[in-house]
C-alpha cells in the first residue's frame, strides 16, 4: 500500500474524515502503524533505489536545502531530494538543514555546551558521527517561512523516509533525534551504530567509499 493508501486507511480506523491529507492525529497513528511496525531489527540491505529516489537525483529543491545536499554523497543526495518532494507531496515542508561536517567541525558541535556555551546538541566526537562521512544529514519542518523545532509531522516525515529506505533518528533508543536521517551502508547490515562507524573510519583514513 503507498502512503496515500495508509492515510486513508488510518483515517476510516481512527473514524475521521476520509481524505486522504492527514492532520497531526493521524500522521502519529500513520507513524504507529509504518514506524512500530517496521522498526524491528534494521534492513539487512536495502532494496533497489525507489523510483522517487531515482527523480531525486535530477529534482533540484530550495536554495537553502541544495547547499547542505551538495555536503553528501552522491547516493544521499538523491535521497535527501526525494524526501523534501515527497514531503511536499503530503502537504509537509521541509529543508535540508545539515549535511556532512568535518572532523573539526564535529569537534567544534560537541565542545558546545561543554567547553564552549551553547546546549549540548551532539554526544559524538570527530569521527563519530554518521555526519562525518557523508551519508546523513538534518531536517527541519517549516510553516511557510517559521522554522518548527517541534511538530508532529517530524514522525511523518520519519514515516516518508523510512519509506524511501532511509535509517531514521526518531527509531534510536539511545538519543532519539526526529530530524535525522541516514542512508546505511548495504554493507553494514544490522552492525550497531558503533561497529559500522568504525569501519566507516578505517574507509575514511584508506580512502575506500563509504558504499564502496
Ligand atoms: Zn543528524
Amino acid at each position: 500500500m503507498d502512503l496515500s493508501g495508509i492515510i486513508s486507511a488510518v483515517q476510516k480506523t481512527l473514524g475521521v474524515e476520509v481524505d486522504g491529507t492527514a492532520g497531526p492525529e493521524t500522521w502519529n497513528a500513520i507513524y504507529n502503524r509504518i514506524c512500530r511496525k517496521k522498526a524491528g531489527p534494521p534492513r539487512k540491505t536495502s532494496a533497489a533505489e525507489p523510483a522517487a529516489v531515482r527523480v531525486g537525483a535530477r529534482n533540484r529543491v530550495d536554495d537553502r536545502s541544495e547547499k547542505a545536499i551538495i555536503t553528501l554523497l552522491p547516493q544521499v543526495q538523491a535521497y535527501a531530494r526525494a524526501l523534501v518532494n515527497k514531503a511536499v507531496q503530503h502537504g509537509i515542508t521541509i529543508k535540508i538543514l545539515a549535511g556532512t561536517r568535518t572532523y573539526e567541525e564535529q569537534d567544534d558541535l560537541f565542545a558546545q555546551g561543554r567547553t564552549k556555551p551553547g546546549r549540548i546538541v551532539t554526544n559524538a566526537r570527530g569521527g563519530y558521527s554518521n555526519h562525518n562521512f557523508g551519508i546523513a544529514f538534518d531536517i527541519g519542518v517549516f510553516d511557510g517561512a517559521n522554522y518548527l523545532g517541534e511538530s508532529p509531522k517530524y514522525k511523518a516525515v520519519g514515516a516518508l523516509g523510512m519509506d524511501l529506505g532511509l535509517d531514521w533518528g526518531g527509531n534510536w533508543k539511545t538519543f532519539l533525534d526526529e530530524p535525522h536521517f541516514q542512508l546505511r551502508p548495504k554493507w553494514a547490515g544490522d552492525m550497531r551504530e558503533s561497529v559500522m562507524l568504525a569501519e566507516l573510519r578505517a574507509r575514511k583514513d584508506s580512502g575506500k567509499g563509504a558504499y564502496a
